[in-house]
């Protein structure tokens, strides 16, 4: 009887149970419109808080690399969930550093641009962000925070029911460990969508690969948060460098994209 109960439960809860645009299988369960709420309250409270940047000609460089790969989310990821609205901001600070919130949100730190070496490598990193956006990664980091607390409240309900299975069950295998976010297939999925993006959007995929070697180059002295957050730099070089073909091929079809550079 219990245990039917919990079944139950368990049912409601995967039916949110989707796949990304790489066909990774995924759980993100909290409604759109919460996430872009909760994204748009915390850039607009970012922007308060912080400095954007006004200069006319960096903002022109930033616009002209964003438009064009958001020019080809739907060539590239036909029938993904695309955000209402997309913003692109410069934010000044010297971590080089971007960030992407639900609703379509993308932060761009000044310290990011002093790393990558013109518009085919910030092509790179908004392509990742928009990758992180396109998968719904903060939905399902959230869906595991709080799927965790689902699974507490469950092994509290049926002290019965081995905490392992329950766990399982919710897709929280024990053995990586309930609070280790997704962020290594996160991580390698954004690249990979984001180098598809660049390719499409004309700017040359092996840039990417350039990028992060120049991010490992500039973390060699002190602590980045972007690179303290991301996977080893070999881990993802040897990745992106593995996806090299298809992007090439996609590139090979689009038109050479003409942004200003520094
Ligand atoms: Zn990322």
């Amino acid at each position: 009887m219990k245990l039917r109960f919990l079944t139950t439960i368990v049912l409601l809860t995967l039916t949110g149970c989707e796949k990304t645009p790489t066909g990774r299988d995924q759980l993100a369960l909290v409604p759109d419109p919460v996430m872009a709420d909760m994204g748009a309250r915390a850039f607009a409270r970012m922007k308060q808080e912080g400095t954007t940047i006004s200069d006319p000609d960096q903002r022109a460089r930033v616009e002209c690399v964003a438009r064009r790969v958001l020019d080809e989310v739907e060539s590239v990821y036909p029938g993904a969930r695309v955000p209402e609205q997309w913003e692109v901001v410069v934010f000044d600070n010297a971590t080089p550093n971007a960030f992407a919130l639900p609703g379509g949100r993308i932060g761009i730190h000044a310290g990011i641009l002093r790393v990558a070496e013109g518009p085919d490598q910030l092509a790179a990193i908004i392509g990742h962000e928009v990758g992180h956006l396109l998968a719904d990664h903060g939905n399902e980091r959230l869906t595991q925070k709080l799927g965790l607390r689902i699974a507490l409240m469950l092994i509290g309900l049926f002290g019965e029911v081995e905490n392992e299975q329950v766990l399982q069950v919710l897709g929280l295998g024990a053995k990586l460990g309930v609070t280790l976010p997704f962020s290594r297939a996160h991580e390698r999925e954004a690249d990979e969508m984001g180098q598809l993006l660049m390719a499409a959007a004309g700017f040359r995929p092996g840039e990417s690969v350039a990028l992060w070697q120049n991010m490992a180059e500039a973390g060699s002295g002190q602590p980045l948060e972007f690179l303290s957050t991301h996977p080893a730099h070999d881990t993802r070089i040897e990745h992106l460098r593995e996806n090299l073909p298809a992007a090439q091929q996609r590139y090979e079809k689009a038109i050479p994209a003409r942004c200003p550079a520094a």
